[in-house]
This record gives structure tokens, C-alpha cells and sequence, in this order.
């Protein structure tokens, strides 16, 4: 995976994120403030528009703490300080290469929810994204230690990456549909006590949207020299 995937990645959670926006919004409202669908769009927009005036040499590094500063800047509220030092510690991890396999990605997956908890101190059960964030990235790295089917049995690196971000996907969306019957523990909605049961957590959404935008950009990226060499 290269800088152009990573754009490629960014570009689809902002396109999800404004076709769901209203949805998301309407999650919050049942057991928040009913804003993270709009935290998020405003998020986005600003981090497209950013990455956008980035230099084109910009590396996945680079442009993914861009990413998270610009969150951190632009969105208040819970969501934005998590999601940001999440993307500005995956970008840390990512280092300064202009590429990266699979094993680094896990590393930024598993510097992302590092960052999430340190400073949102999370943990699985109590409701939140991390409840999406902890199974996608323990579904993503069991894939890629050999613990799911891997399907087709050509090239490893790419036949095992694309199985990867599609188990990371359907976990993190497992985990999404999870938060519904728990008591939140954290955040606006664990005000609510027990009226917060019976409703899907908002951040755990978002997460498992960025989860299928991460599996979008990967069959993306494996299309893209096909597509070169029709035109
Ligand atoms: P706010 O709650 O400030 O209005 P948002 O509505 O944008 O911010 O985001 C709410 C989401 O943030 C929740 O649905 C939850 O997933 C996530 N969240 C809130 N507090 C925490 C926390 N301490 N750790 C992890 N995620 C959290
Ligand atoms: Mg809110």
C-alpha cells in the first residue's frame, strides 16, 4: 500500500461518512447529543481539504497525521480528540516510507486503539468505538497470522491482505451490532445508565464505516494498475 491508498482511504470514509451522516446524527441523538454524524462530516471536510493542498510526495505517514491533526482541530467533542490521536499515532506507526505491507498496517492498527484508550481509557464492553476498533484489529491480525481461511491460494501478501480488511470489516461491524444491548460505560450516553442499553453505539458505527472504507481501498489499490492498462 501506498500515499495514493491512503488518499483513496480517506476519500471513501468521507464519501460513507456523508451518505451516512444522518444516521449517525440520529444514533447520537438516542443516547448522546446528536451530533457525531455532523462532528464527523465536518471532520472529514476539512481533512480532505487538507490532504488535498498536501504535497503529492506526501508519504501514507505524513498524510495520515495530517489526518489526525486536523481532526483533533476541527472536531470537538469526544470523537474528535480520539479519532484524532488515533490517526496521528497509525501514522506515527507507518513511519516515513512511501510504502507498507500488512504487518505495518497492523502496527498502526494497534497504535490507533492504543492512542483511543490512553486517552479515552475504553474498554471493550463499555460501548464505544472501541468496541468495533478491538475486534476489526484483532480479526485483522489473526487473518494475517493464518487463523482464517485465506480463500484463494495465489501471491500471499495480497491474497492474505484483502482477506485481512475483509475480516477486519465484518468483525468490526460484529462489533458494532454488539454495542446494542450494553450498558455504555463511558462518554455522554453512560449518563444515561441503563437507558443507554437497547441503542447502537454512534462511535462504534463510525469505526465500522472507516472498516469498510480500509476494505473499499484495498481492492481499490489492486484494481488500479488493471484500470492503467486499459486506458
Ligand atoms: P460527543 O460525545 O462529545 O458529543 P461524538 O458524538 O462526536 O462526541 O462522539 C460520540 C462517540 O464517541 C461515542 O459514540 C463513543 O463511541 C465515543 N466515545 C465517547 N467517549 C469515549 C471514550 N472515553 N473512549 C472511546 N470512545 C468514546
Ligand atoms: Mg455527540
Amino acid at each position: 500500500m501506498d500515499a495514493a491508498c491512503v488518499r483513496t482511504w480517506l476519500e471513501a470514509v468521507a464519501v460513507r461518512i456523508e451518505a451516512e451522516r444522518h444516521y449517525l446524527t440520529q444514533l447520537d441523538a438516542a443516547i448522546g447529543d446528536a451530533d457525531h454524524g455532523t462532528n464527523m462530516h465536518r471532520g472529514f471536510t476539512a481533512v480532505l481539504d487538507r490532504i488535498a493542498r498536501l504535497d503529492e510526495e506526501a508519504s501514507p505517514g505524513q498524510l495520515l497525521k495530517s489526518a489526525g491533526r486536523t481532526f483533533v482541530s476541527t472536531v470537538g467533542g469526544a470523537a474528535g480528540p480520539l479519532y484524532g490521536t488515533a490517526f496521528l499515532q497509525a501514522g506515527d506507526a507507518l513511519g516515513d516510507g512511501d510504502a507498507f505491507g500488512p504487518r505495518r498496517l497492523l502496527e498502526a492498527l494497534r497504535a490507533a486503539l492504543a492512542g483511543v484508550q490512553r486517552v479515552g481509557a475504553a474498554a471493550e464492553g463499555d460501548k464505544t468505538m472501541v468496541d468495533a476498533l478491538a475486534p476489526g484489529l484483532a480479526a485483522f491480525e489473526k487473518t494475517l497470522r493464518g487463523g482464517h481461511g485465506q480463500g484463494h491460494g495465489q501471491g500471499h501478501s495480497h491474497g492474505s491482505l484483502e482477506a485481512a480488511v475483509r475480516h477486519a470489516h465484518a468483525a468490526a461491524a460484529d462489533g458494532m451490532r454488539a454495542t446494542i444491548p450494553m450498558l455504555a460505560h463511558k462518554g455522554r450516553a453512560s449518563y444515561l445508565g441503563p437507558r443507554s442499553v437497547g441503542h447502537q453505539d454512534p462511535g462504534a458505527t463510525s469505526t465500522a464505516l472507516m472498516f469498510a472504507a480500509l476494505e473499499e481501498a484495498v481492492l481499490a489499490q489492486r484494481s488500479r494498475p488493471q484500470r492503467l492498462r486499459k486506458a
